[in-house]
């Protein structure tokens, strides 16, 4: 799979970052892409890169301020020129998600030529789509933000061939029903096929945060998670002016880590007021210290495959 970052500055774009988007791609598990967030801009970064928009077939959205949502009306639009004809999307994220884009469309006489369907998350949320396991949960940002937990599917286990040949059965076909079905049967004898194959995998944890403050179901969506993305507005300085504003501190993120056990972390949302050196700066020495866990300060067009 593959996180790709379109825009990683917070409230506002700089000449150097846009404005929050993220792209997940569900490879091998699936030909499709997620969407979280699309700030002001994203389709013109999305220009700058493979992906097609005809490939997204969710977009799920963590609150409702501007620098997470402008963009969302005009990628709809073009997405029916790219690709997306006929092609149903899921657009999932807080109360007035649905009537944001409807409103928007409606008054500017725009027409999609595929379907939408609205799921609009009230406290929160259990969604399954291709084997995926998707949860939302209520963060603290002020305003309903949601952070989402998503749970890769399990792919089954390796085929034990020698195990096959003992009981006759050559590599063809056959094989397939073996690694697909419970049983299989061969020579008129039924078969359990999890005797003939190694334990299933099970498949990543990537927790994607929307903006928040410290808060305690921030622990349930991050826990052991294989990659997670989260905002951290302040990256230097006065811990409390970032909780002041409902927003997190690189300390609080580094927190969340260690509690939750978290793998490897991609840090977005940077305040504009950062410059890309100033960025690197204060990540050269934040790496410096011993206790500083596994994390990336992310930048525009930046990919993370895991
Ligand atoms: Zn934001
Ligand atoms: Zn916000």
């Amino acid at each position: 799979m593959e996180i790709t970052f379109f825009g990683t500055s917070a409230g506002l774009p700089t000449k150097e970052r846009n404005t929050q988007a993220i792209a997940l791609n569900l490879e091998p598990y699936s030909n499709n892409i997620w969407l979280f967030d699309v700030g002001e801009g994203t389709q013109h970064q999305i220009l700058h890169h493979s992906i097609k928009l005809g490939k997204v077939d969710h977009i799920f959205i963590t609150h409702m301020h501007g620098d997470h949502i402008f963009g969302l009306p005009g990628l709809l639009t073009s997405r029916s020129f790219q690709g997306g004809e006929g092609k149903p999307l899921t657009v999932i994220g807080p109360k007035g998600i649905k009537a944001y884009v409807e409103t928007t469309l409606s008054l500017s006489e725009s027409k999609l030529n595929y379907p939408i369907t609205y799921i609009e998350i009230e406290n929160q949320l259990s969604y399954q789509n291709n084997g995926f396991n998707v949860e939302a949960r209520m963060l603290n940002h002020g305003i309903p933000s949601f952070g989402y937990r998503i749970e890769a599917p399990y792919t089954s286990g390796k085929i034990d061939v020698s195990a096959l040949k003992e009981i006759g059965l050559e590599p063809g076909p056959k094989y397939q029903d073996v690694k697909n079905n419970e049983t299989f049967e061969y020579n008129g004898i039924i078969y359990n096929s999890n005797d003939f194959k190694g334990d299933a995998v099970k498949g990543p944890v990537i927790a994607i945060f929307g903006d928040t403050m410290p808060c305690e179901n921030e622990e349930i969506i991050a826990d052991h998670a294989n990659v997670m993305v989260h905002e951290s507005t302040y990256i230097e300085g006065d811990k409390s002016l970032a909780n002041n504003y409902h927003h997190s501190h690189i300390e609080d993120v580094f927190s969340l880590i260690e509690n939750a056990h978290v793998d490897y972390s991609l840090i977005t949302h940077m305040s504009n007021r950062y410059t890309i050196e100033e960025v690197e700066m204060i990540s050269q020495s934040l790496k410096s210290l011993p206790t500083t866990p596994p994390f990336k300060f992310v930048k525009d067009f930046d990919s993370w495959s895991f």
